[in-house]
């Protein structure tokens, strides 16, 4: 099984997953990327796994109907192009015979959801569109800080060995503000060098894990007495974790 993040548009990946003949790809924002890797690898598409309704997540989908073998999985509470299986918190769906379980996570917007494979072959895998980015989380279009938190720290409670599929490159920007938020973690200065380098080369930082991200994610590290004491710093007014989170994600937008 290869896991495959193809690049599309300015900083997006659209997830391809495949066995040498068939492919799931994940929030297909274009179809020319998902088509070009499909001729390549001489690829069957047997599904499309939708995170969320944003343009820049399902705008290919579409195009790749004629080409599908399989079908369209989406958020319930979202509209995306129909027909697609709606799915609901807790539901499970089989894809390239593994077994994906929804997880609900709203606050980038309201009805977003992800998908775990935790049997995955060599390490559980996480389609986290936009509410989990490497070092960074996604802005709160719809929801509200307290569910941000509730979503982000479900997902921190998977395996650490999980692999974080995030639907964009946001990792340098990201850990600059890591960094002005906790300036002696070495976790992070460390992570920081690898991925400028990573950049540098053209490469991908994702995959990310669950195990890195509760090292160095400040919307993560709530409970860390540095990350609080940042966040009262630019408004929190306690170290309740969600008032630590909500000062973050304010600090964060209006971050340089
Ligand atoms: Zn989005
Ligand atoms: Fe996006």
């Amino acid at each position: 099984m290869q896991l495959v993040a193809l690049s599309a548009f300015v900083d997006n990946y659209i997830w391809m997953l495949h066995d040498g003949a068939r492919a799931v790809v994940v929030d297909p924002g274009e179809a020319a990327p998902v088509q070009f890797a499909l001729d390549e690898l001489a690829l069957t598409l047997v599904g499309i796994l939708v995170t969320h309704h944003h343009e820049d997540h399902i705008g290919g989908i579409d195009e790749l109907r004629d080409r599908l073998h399989g079908p369209i999985w989406g958020p319930r509470r979202e509209s995306i192009p129909p027909p697609y299986t709606p799915l609901d918190d807790a539901d499970h769906i089989e894809a390239l015979g593994l077994d994906f379980e929804v997880i609900d996570v709203p606050g980038h917007t309201a009805g977003h959801i992800a998908f775990y494979a935790a049997q995955a072959p060599d390490a559980p895998i996480l389609f986290c569109g936009d509410t989990l980015f490497s070092c960074g989380c996604g802005r709160l279009f719809e929801g509200t800080a307290a569910q941000m938190h509730a979503s982000l720290a479900r997902l921190a409670a998977l395996p650490g060995s999980t692999r974080v599929c995030c639907a964009h490159e946001y990792t340098l920007a990201n850990l600059r503000f890591a960094l002005a938020v906790e300036p002696g973690n070495t976790d992070l200065q460390d992570y920081a060098a690898r991925c400028r380098d990573l950049r540098a080369r053209g490469e991908a930082t994702l995959p990310s894990s669950i195990a890195l991200e509760r090292r160095t994610n400040p919307f993560l590290r709530w409970a860390e007495p540095v990350v609080a004491c940042s966040a009262r710093g630019h408004g929190a007014a306690s170290d309740d974790p969600v008032a630590v989170f909500a000062a973050l994600r304010a600090w964060k937008n209006g971050f340089g």
